[in-house]
């Protein structure tokens, strides 16, 4: 098949890596001149614009930081619909509100094309592996396409319903990580404030009732050794954090835990850490509480 692909970051390299792996022939485009060479390398070519990326393409996958940024990729002047073939998908693997894929869709449509949501969750483990989960919003015909180029990275497809069905469970699922990565924090810190050794108490609570994913994926991952680069910056969580808040007011649903969470994220935006991974809001127990939660060898 032919793919666009836009946003070369955390996610969408490896993505795009494994689209090239699958014998895809691939034009990216990513702002940034770096990124968009490390995927020469493996084989893509490179292109300058949205719009160049969409021209003859099959499916166009985005994988970019922020929803405005995703609506001026796909709306803006050199954006895609100025170059989308008419049948071709857009597949938006960012995370962005349900809202925006409602928003969009009918501007796809109107060029001939379908706009899906294709959620992903696995964070970068899984895109390194090629075994995201997906959860898909759009009509069965265009989830059915979609599969073939979405089962060289991901491991579990979903088909959630119709447009903004997949960001609607993503953002519910994020919902969930975050409230736990912050219950999972704030546990450890007080653990190692009365003298528990962090990663044991790690190891004993990951084989007990109360574990989370969040075990591996931040404490032994990123906090445990010290190491805050790669993964999900913080500024991402926060983002996803936010747009689980819109949703809840949207519905005026309330959402006590997640509302309490989200002060520790912007605690964290504060002090600095959004480009860091967001086991790093750690360190604000660690500066509260005078302690460190660090392997012992480290
Ligand atoms: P990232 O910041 O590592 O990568 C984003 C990439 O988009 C960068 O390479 C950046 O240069 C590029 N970019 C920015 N503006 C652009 C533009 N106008 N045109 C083209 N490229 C542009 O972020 P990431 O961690 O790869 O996350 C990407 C998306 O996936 C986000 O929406 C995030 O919420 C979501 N997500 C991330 C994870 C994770 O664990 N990192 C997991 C699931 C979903």
């Amino acid at each position: 098949m032919k793919i666009g692909f836009l946003g070369l970051g955390n996610m969408g390299g490896p993505i795009c890596g494994h689209l090239i792996n699958a014998g895809h022939t691939i034009t990216a485009y990513d702002v940034s001149p770096d990124a968009l060479t490390g995927i020469i390398k493996q084989g893509a070519k490179g292109c300058t614009s949205p719009k160049e990326a969409a021209k003859g393409a099959d499916i166009i996958f985005l994988s970019l930081p922020h929803p405005n940024i995703s609506r001026e990729v796909i709306l803006g002047n050199d954006g895609i619909l100025a170059g989308i073939e008419s049948g071709a998908l857009i597949a938006e693997t960012s995370t962005v509100s349900p809202s925006l894929i409602k928003e969009l869709a009918p501007a796809v449509l109107n060029q001939g094309g379908e706009l899906l949501d294709a959620a992903v969750s696995g964070g970068v483990p899984g895109a390194v592996a090629g075994t995201l989960t997906l959860m898909v919003g759009g009509s069965e015909a265009g989830f059915q396409r979609l599969s073939s180029a979405m089962e060289a990275f991901g491991k579990n497809l979903f088909h959630c319903g119709g447009p903004g069905m997949g960001m609607l469970f993503k953002v519910i699922n994020n919902m969930l990580a975050h409230v736990n990565w912050v219950a999972l924090a704030e546990a450890v810190a007080l653990g190692v404030k009365a003298g528990a050794d962090p990663e044991l108490l790690g190891n004993v609570v990951s084989v007990s009732s109360g574990r989370s994913a969040q075990i591996d994926d931040r404490l032994r991952k990123h906090v445990l050794p010290g190491n805050f680069t790669g993964g999900m910056k913080t500024e991402l969580a926060t983002k996803d954090s936010v747009l689980c808040l819109e949703l809840a007011r949207d519905l005026g649903v309330p959402v006590f835990l997640a509302s309490a969470a989200h002060h520790i994220y912007e605690l964290g935006m504060a002090k600095g850490y959004g480009e860091e991974e967001y086991g790093a809001l750690i360190k604000l127990w660690e500066e509260w509480l005078d302690i460190e939660v660090r392997a012992t060898d480290k």
